[in-house]
């Protein structure tokens, strides 16, 4: 509290933030974009990823980047582009001890300056950490970021509460949409139901539309329909990761390995999606693939070179073979 009252209202003066298109904007949009509106902002967020995004990106970055971090970076200097006063940056280590996020998050305010500093740029990073496990939470650090922003702790407090209640209706109603198609698909006989293909990647990749947005229309183009690992009730799906691993220590990947035992029952085949090269998938993947068994699963890994060129193709291929077996294989053939 002492340390609140003490806070300098140092951000009072940006006006326009802006929040780049992606990573966990795919997850915490709503809620960042909600907190800051409520602060009286205008909030700027840029356009979709395009080839453009991944170019600028690209070369901003070391090739260790992920395909993920470096459509970051083009998408901040997008808003830099756009001229906003400063560009939102939150650092996110975790919610607990089986509840963190990849390194690459927990480092993303530093990324960002040092990759801009690097190219002879400077860019106003407006960071913000979570980490409940060591006493941040992220109820504290939206207070404390309110007060930068020169308001009180009571409108800090309204500002966050509204931004919090935001994402949860968001979240709720993206689960109940899903759960509703899961149930009318399952009332329909065996001949007449679609192909059903869970995609589960990182928000941003399954939902960015330069990345996972390839593969979505291509399995719609062959007539499948489409879940997403990322649309089922959180609080299941992280609880019944439990049921696979006890270890795992990334939140995300956990709901995803979630959603896949939730709904494996209902689903005709995975497509199981990263960017290249994601350490807690090439571990998590790897898992999933030896572990899950029944439903044959396609491993698509998008890289900045290859783009996502061959990626129509596997998925047409994929849904092929499933539609043939469907059918009963080469056994009615
Ligand atoms: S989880 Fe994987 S794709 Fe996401 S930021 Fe980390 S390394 Fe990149």
């Amino acid at each position: 509290m002492a340390k609140l009252a003490r806070q300098r209202a140092d951000l009072a003066d940006v006006r326009r933030v802006g929040i780049p298109r992606a990573l966990m904007y795919y997850r915490y949009g709503r809620m960042w974009q909600t907190f800051f509106s409520e602060l009286g902002r205008e909030v700027v967020i840029d356009r979709p990823s395009d080839r453009a995004t991944l170019e600028i990106g690209d070369k901003l970055s070391v090739d260790e980047c992920c395909l993920a971090s470096k459509l970051f970076l083009g998408h901040v200097s997008a808003l830099m582009d756009e001229g906003v006063d400063a560009v939102f940056v939150p650092s996110l280590m975790g919610y607990g001890r089986f509840e963190t996020f990849c390194t690459k998050f927990q480092a993303l305010p530093d990324l960002a300056k040092n990759a801009f500093a690097v190219a002879g740029k400077s860019v106003h990073v407006i960071a913000l950490r979570i980490d409940e496990p060591r006493g941040t939470s992220e109820e504290d650090a939206f207070y404390e970021l309110g007060v930068r922003f020169g308001v009180t702790r009571k409108e800090a407090r309204h500002a966050y509460r509204a931004a919090a209640a935001a994402q949860r209706a968001y979240d709720a109603e993206m689960a109940r949409e899903q759960e509703s198609l899961v149930r009318v698909l399952s009332k329909l006989p065996a001949e007449k139901r679609p192909l059903t293909i869970l995609v589960a990647a990182h928000p941003y990749v399954s939902h960015d539309p330069f990345v996972g947005g390839v593969v979505e229309d291509a399995l719609r183009a062959q007539g499948a329909c489409v879940l997403f690992a990322d649309e089922t009730d959180r609080a299941r799906t992280l609880k019944k990761s439990y049921e696979f691993s006890h270890s795992i220590p990334w939140i995300v990947n956990r709901e995803l390995i979630g959603s896949i035992l939730t709904l494996h029952d209902r689903i005709d085949g995975i497509v199981l999606m990263s960017a290249y090269p994601c350490g807690p998938d090439s571990m998590c993947d790897d898992a999933i693939e030896r572990c899950i068994h029944g439903k044959p699963i396609l491993t698509l890994t998008v890289d900045a070179q290859a783009g996502t060129a061959g990626v129509e193709t596997r998925v047409e291929s994929f849904v092929d073979i499933l539609s043939y077996q469907k059918k009963g294989g080469y056994l009615n053939a």
